[in-house]
């Protein structure tokens, strides 16, 4: 069956001492409960990765992520960073097809099939983001967005290789903005994702996918969003700077 997982985004933000202190804090915090969530996932800035990854061993369900990689192996493409690199790290995932990166640095969805593939070339499992803008929602035709990000970034996939992604649906009216889909409007989504998935790879491998949802999540709506049938956990970015923040969400399973 599939996990339940809550993944912290940190973005751009913790200087180098600023992220040690704050993943130590996350570590012996989770170290201190009975953790219902099967996986905790903290994706931080490059700089990070190496010195939390090895922090992370010393507890049980804490992951390592990094929040994109370079389509390629490595080579003259100054200021990026390869799967291998990441890999080498010691770190587990990569978030992928994030929006910001979709909307600052003009990442397509045929570049991030690429990037997908890299990833997994190094036994990175993406975190996959997907998700509609505010016009694609109002406009209905959000279902069919997410339909063509899926088809062209993932759907090269064989159904064993499928196996290693995680899904995000994150809209993006929701991320930052403290606009949160409600409970159904992200359940009706994730169903829709997960039918989508049976579609294409069978009804076991959909069944068994972890889609976590995504956008202004907060220890205030996390129970009523982790709750629903195919919500299998979040990907959370504010909320994920403050450990106290980040461990109400985690405990959200425990409840
Ligand atoms: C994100 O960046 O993936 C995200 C969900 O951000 P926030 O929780 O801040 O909306």
């Amino acid at each position: 069956m599939r996990k339940n997982i809550v993944a912290g985004n940190w973005k751009m933000n913790m200087d180098y001492e600023q992220g040690i202190s704050l993943f130590s804090e996350i570590v012996n915090m989770v170290k201190d409960e009975v953790v219902s969530t099967q996986e905790v996932i903290v994706c931080s800035p490059f700089i990070h990765l190496a010195a939390i990854a090895k922090l992370s061993s010393t507890v049980k369900n804490v992951s390592i992520g990094a929040q994109t990689i370079n389509e390629h192996d490595s080579g003259a493409y100054t200021g990026e960073i390869s799967g291998s690199q990441v890999k080498s790290t010691g770190v587990e995932y990569v978030i992928l097809g994030h929006s910001e990166r979709r909307a600052y640095y003009g990442e397509t969805d045929e570049l991030l099939a690429k990037k997908v593939d890299a990833a997994l070339k190094h036994n990175l499992k993406p975190i996959f983001c997907i998700g509609e803008t505010k016009d694609e929602r109002e406009s209905g035709s959000y279902f069919e967005v997410i339909k063509n990000q899926l088809s062209k970034a993932l759907f090269h996939l064989d159904a064993e290789t499928f196996k290693n992604i995680v899904l995000a649906y994150e809209p993006v009216w929701a991320i930052g903005t403290g606009l949160t889909a409600s409970p159904e409007q992200a359940q009706e989504v994730h169903a829709f994702i997960r039918k989508t998935l049976a579609d294409q790879f069978g009804q076991e491998i959909a069944d068994n996918t972890s889609i976590l949802y995504g956008g202004s999540a907060n220890p205030g709506n996390a129970e009523s969003l982790f709750s629903q049938p195919d919500i299998d956990g979040g990907l959370i970015g504010g909320a994920s700077l403050k450990s106290r923040d980040f461990l109400q969400i985690i405990n959200v399973f425990n409840a």
